[in-house]
């Protein structure tokens, strides 16, 4: 499918190679301005205390492109597969109409939060944590390039919901294309450590700094609402946060 789009042949190789390329490309722009934003243009505003911390940005930077490269290989036969016709991925809004297009949307959220939920839970249990996601956890305090810094096993099981979907219900093209483009602007969002919206039933930057500062709260995606449900739920703007977690860590 990325293929087609970019003109190029259906093929493992030319596929693989556009997410690759696509993949560093994209993640490389957006992670590295938003670190210059935050972390040194703007840094008296944003990040008084920080101390650029070179070991870490380059382990962060290093786990991000073997993430990036390892899941261009885990990813390709499901782009093949949507290219070759065999998902229900959909071009054409009329073939189902605009209600359809809504409500796909909702399932879409709806399935994604619940098995990101799970399947993040999962990763915090005991192999899982030790030989998959504790990686993604040695950066206690985050920055904007620790938004795909996973093991590659670790960011594929994150995002697997969202390419399972197009093989359960009927998806518009550009519904699956922003959503898989969203989740890679939204991680690098929630790991610069800057709240803009703080509504908490949005899982904002400050719930996910909280996740790297405890490590046992907080795993939702884009909500809230299945971190109440399962007991996870730490508000970062609660008192008991305010005393634990330094200021230089989360802003208030
Ligand atoms: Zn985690
Ligand atoms: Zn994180």
């Amino acid at each position: 499918m990325l293929t087609e789009l970019l003109g190029l042949p259906t093929h493992p190789l030319t596929t693989f190679l556009g997410l690759v390329v696509g993949g560093l490309t994209f993640y490389g722009l957006l992670s590295t301005l938003s670190y210059f934003y935050f972390f040194r243009w703007r840094k008296e505003r944003y990040h008084p205390r920080y101390v650029e911390d070179p070991v870490q940005i380059k382990s962060a930077l290093s786990w991000s492109a073997v993430s990036l490269l390892g899941n261009a290989v885990l990813t390709t036969p499901f782009h093949l597969a949507v290219a070759y016709g065999w998902s229900e991925v959909y071009y054409d809004v009329s073939d189902f109409g605009w209600p359809w297009l809504f409500a796909s949307i909702g399932i879409y959220l709806a399935v994604t939060e619940t098995m990101i939920y799970w399947v993040h839970r999962a990763l915090h249990w005991g192999p899982l944590w030790k030989y998959v996601h504790r990686p993604h956890h040695s950066f206690k305090q985050p920055t904007s390039f620790v938004g795909v810094a996973f093991n590659p096993l670790d960011s594929f099981a994150q995002g697997l919901a969202h390419h399972l979907c197009v093989f359960l219900f009927p998806v518009h093209v550009g519904v699956y294309l922003f959503f898989v483009a969203f989740v890679t602007v939204w991680a690098v969002m929630i790991h610069d450590r800057v709240s803009f919206v703080r509504w908490k039933g949005i899982n904002y930057t400050g719930h996910h700094t909280v996740h790297h500062w405890y490590d046992n709260y907080n795993f939702g995606q884009f909500f809230t609402l299945w971190d109440r449900l399962g007991g996870t739920y730490k508000d970062p703007e609660s008192s008991e946060v305010r005393a634990e977690v330094p200021e230089g860590v989360l802003r208030r």
